[in-house]
């Protein structure tokens, strides 16, 4: 019984020196690369992405805003009230949602996003999204990223969407399906493109699994974009979805363009 307890206890040694070889590899990692924030790279305590000051130029949307686009109102305009954007242009997909307004500190954790380089940050990023999502989250929806056509995932081997994705379902226990929907046309990047020019650019772009419907068991989905700036992504993949006989379709990004919010 004696040689039994050794056993034990040599077993309790390597799991507590491998764990304390952990801790210092993570000591030796933060001495090597200490944490920086993204923004302005002065240092910061934790392996976190934004410092204090930098965290507090982000612009959090929330309440009072349109319930359909997720756009903030200036004032309240009551509970069921939408914004004139929404009225004049309908959007085919039912509620849209947004961590922040897209500004400057937004645009930098959104192009940093794209090449992956820091893990934390799509859990950063995805924190904020649940929080503004948290209406999303009761009917168990299933996340479904934006795609990328398939030679820039494989130029980038990295889809920000999906990233942001597994982050949210992490933290909400969702799940994830990254292959219902796909990228059929090649298309340019949207960025310099008028709202017209986007949405022609996008039109047919997406195309979802015709066992869509079975495959989600009759559960809704929410798109996940990394950035919203004219909606005509999301709305391209939106009519895509529904072709395929989808019908709960809601959108979570993490930044969206405001007008008065924007880059200055
Ligand atoms: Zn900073």
């Amino acid at each position: 019984m004696d040689s039994g307890g050794d056993i034990v206890k040599a077993h309790g040694l390597v799991a507590g020196a491998a764990g304390l070889a952990r801790r210092l590899g993570a000591a030796v990692l933060d001495l090597l690369y200490p944490p920086v924030c993204l923004h302005c790279g002065a240092a910061i305590a934790e392996a976190d992405a934004l410092c204090a000051g930098c965290f507090a130029q982000l612009r959090p949307i929330t309440a009072p805003l349109c319930p359909r686009l997720g756009i903030p109102f200036e004032v309240p305009l009551g509970p069921d009230a939408v914004s004139a954007e929404a009225i004049a242009d309908p959007p085919p997909f039912d509620r849209a949602r947004s961590a922040v307004a897209y500004n400057e500190v937004a645009r930098k954790l959104v192009s940093r996003l794209k090449y992956g380089d820091r893990p934390e940050l799509a859990r950063f990023c995805g924190r904020l999204m649940a929080a503004a999502g948290h209406e999303f989250w009761e009917s168990e929806p299933i996340l479904v990223p934006v795609p990328l056509h398939r030679y820039r995932q494989f130029e980038r081997r990295y889809n920000q969407s999906t990233e942001l994705a597994r982050a949210l379902a992490k933290l909400t226990g969702l799940g994830v399906d990254p292959l219902l929907v796909s990228r059929v046309k090649r298309t340019k990047q949207q960025v310099g493109l008028t709202a017209e020019q986007r949405q022609r650019n996008v039109a047919g772009a997406f195309s979802a699994r015709t066992d869509a419907a079975t495959r989600l068991q009759g559960r809704g989905v929410v798109i996940v974009d990394d950035v919203i700036t004219t909606g005509s992504t999301v709305k391209a993949v939106t009519r895509a979805l529904e072709k395929a006989g989808v019908r709960q379709i809601d959108v979570i990004s993490f930044a969206r363009v405001v007008i008065g919010h924007g880059l200055s």
